[in-house]
């Protein structure tokens, strides 16, 4: 088997070096930074608080599990984790509070009780999807959508045929404010387009299948936070043999004669037949790849959202509060026209709070809390991101505290925050998007960048730049593909 290297260790670059040791290829991973995780690494704030930096919310561990089970090892001896019940606490803009419980039918009677909404309403429409998500998973998130063999295959095009009869067609809000006619709920269920950095106004109905994800499926915490997902699937890669470079940034993608050949870094050349890049793709063309042509329809593709995150220690006990928290904006339309076409940040935005210690009490001092406090917002496209930061600061703590009826702006101990500049510039994600390319079209599917190249033979790309899109499940995914492919 040829040598291979991985260009990045982030989610989907580990779980590739992880597939292709245990392929039997000899497997070095080149990492910019000095340490693995990419979006998912963690920090640590003065005082004790201990963050996880990027993803907060876990769905489909079985792509996880499955990885050391491919090794031989028992999944529970090397990476544990709970299912959440109850998974978010909703804050409506109205003072409406909402726990959404795991247990689809718990769940139905809380939204009759607070919403008035009858619990067979969201029993079916929670059916209804989980029937969807079974008929187009393996179809849309398992393969390669770009060759030709599966592109023509049966399956496809029996999918894409079913897909009016599943009921998705048109958006993903037409859908839910077809299923629901409380507004309430809608945005509950549009706020789902933003696990992928879509807007639910523009993205396809078929999205609204990512809350059969959590509510069908389950939402998960690892033990030790969301962190432990990447050292787990490190310490295993390393078992297996595979050579971690840190500090040591891919400067170049060496070709010849339409074949890759190898890699230049500061420090040295390498050969290699296999290289898979888990850097965003914009950039693998732009800066490793200058001479080659670009595929500049596919790198144009509008960019997902971003996000602008403070991480604060707090100083308080807030037992309303839970692992994750939404306090929804009055008006959701407005937020995602801010996003997406205003290119800013909506004067009063969703707000999310993630806080691990109620999982992971290490994480914060006694009696305190670690509070990951993130708004959606647009890439970076050069907007003035301080004025942003500032007002966007004082919306958040006025609105937070306005509804918890607690001024949270004295128990504040710890602060940073992280920007779509910083997201950039730490991740090398073209603009700081969080998910690559956006879903914001029944298209975009087919249109992110398939995980090979169809011009350098020995070229793969993973992560959540390429297909099948961005988040934990679909870089694994992601890995997997290539994997594939490889063999
Ligand atoms: P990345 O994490 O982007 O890592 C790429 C790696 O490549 C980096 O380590 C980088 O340093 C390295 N690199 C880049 N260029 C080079 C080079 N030239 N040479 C060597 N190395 C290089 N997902 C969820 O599932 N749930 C969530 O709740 C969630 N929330 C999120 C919140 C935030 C704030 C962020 C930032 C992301 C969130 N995501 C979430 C998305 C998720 O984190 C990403 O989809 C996933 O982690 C991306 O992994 P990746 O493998 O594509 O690579």
């Amino acid at each position: 088997k040829q040598p291979a290297a991985i260009i990045g260790a982030g989610i989907a670059g580990i779980a590739t070096a992880v597939r292709l040791a245990l392929q039997g290829h000899r497997v070095t991973v080149f990492e910019a930074q000095d340490s693995f995780g990419g979006k998912m690494h963690q920090f640590e704030l003065p005082g004790g608080y201990r963050f996880d930096a990027g993803p907060s919310l876990f769905t489909l561990p079985a792509l996880v599990d499955e990885l050391f089970r491919l090794a031989g090892r028992d999944p529970q001896d090397h990476f544990r984790y709970e299912r959440l019940d109850p998974i978010t606490q909703y804050f409506f803009a109205d003072g409406t509070r909402l726990t959404a419980w795991a247990d689809a039918g718990k769940f139905a009677a809380e939204v009759e009780a607070k919403l008035g909404v009858p619990a067979t309403d969201v029993t079916g429409f929670l059916r209804r999807s989980g029937q969807a998500y079974a008929a187009t998973e393996s179809t849309f998130l398992h393969k390669s959508l770009h060759k030709a063999g599966t592109y023509l295959s049966k399956d496809v095009l029996g999918a894409l045929a079913a897909l009016p009869s599943l009921g998705l067609t048109g958006t993903m809000h037409q859908r839910h404010a077809s299923a629901f006619t409380d507004p309430r709920l809608v945005q509950l269920f549009d706020r789902f387009a933003t696990y992928n950095g879509s807007d639910p106004y523009q993205a396809p109905a078929t999205l609204s299948l990512i809350p059969h994800l959590e509510h069908g499926i389950g939402a998960f915490y690892p033990e030790g936070g969301i962190y432990s997902i990447a050292r787990s699937l490190v310490e295993l890669a390393e078992e297996l043999g595979v050579a971690f470079r840190y500090n040591e940034p891919v400067e170049e993608i060496l070709t010849a004669a339409g074949q890759v050949t190898g890699l230049r870094t500061a420090q040295d050349i390498y050969d290699f037949g296999v290289v898979v890049s888990n850097m965003d793709v914009v950039p693998t063309y732009r800066r490793l790849l200058p001479t080659q042509p670009a595929p500049e329809r596919t790198l144009g593709q509008p960019r997902s959202s971003s996000a602008l995150i403070f991480y604060w220690g707090v100083t308080h006990d807030f037992i309303e509060l839970g692992l994750h928290n939404i306090f929804f904006s009055q008006d959701y339309r407005q937020e995602f026209r801010a996003i997406f076409e205003e290119k800013t940040v909506a004067d009063d935005p969703t707000v999310y709070v993630n806080i691990t210690s109620k999982k992971s009490p290490a994480d914060a001092p006694a009696g305190h809390e670690n509070w990951f406090v993130m708004v959606n917002v647009p890439h970076n496209q050069g907007q003035d991101w301080d004025a942003l930061i500032q007002k966007t600061r004082r919306a958040v703590l006025d609105k937070v505290s306005r509804v918890l009826g607690h001024n949270i702006e004295p128990l504040l101990r710890a602060e940073q925050v992280w920007d779509p500049r910083g997201i950039e510039q730490r991740t090398s994600s073209f603009g700081g998007a969080l998910y690559g390319s956006s879903s914001n079209n029944a298209l975009a599917a087919f249109l992110r960048h398939p995980n090979f190249s169809g011009k350098l033979h020995g070229l793969y790309f993973c992560g959540g730049s390429v297909h099948p899109g961005g988040g934990i499940p679909l870089c694994l995914l992601s890995a997997k593909i290539v994997a594939g492919l490889i063999n």
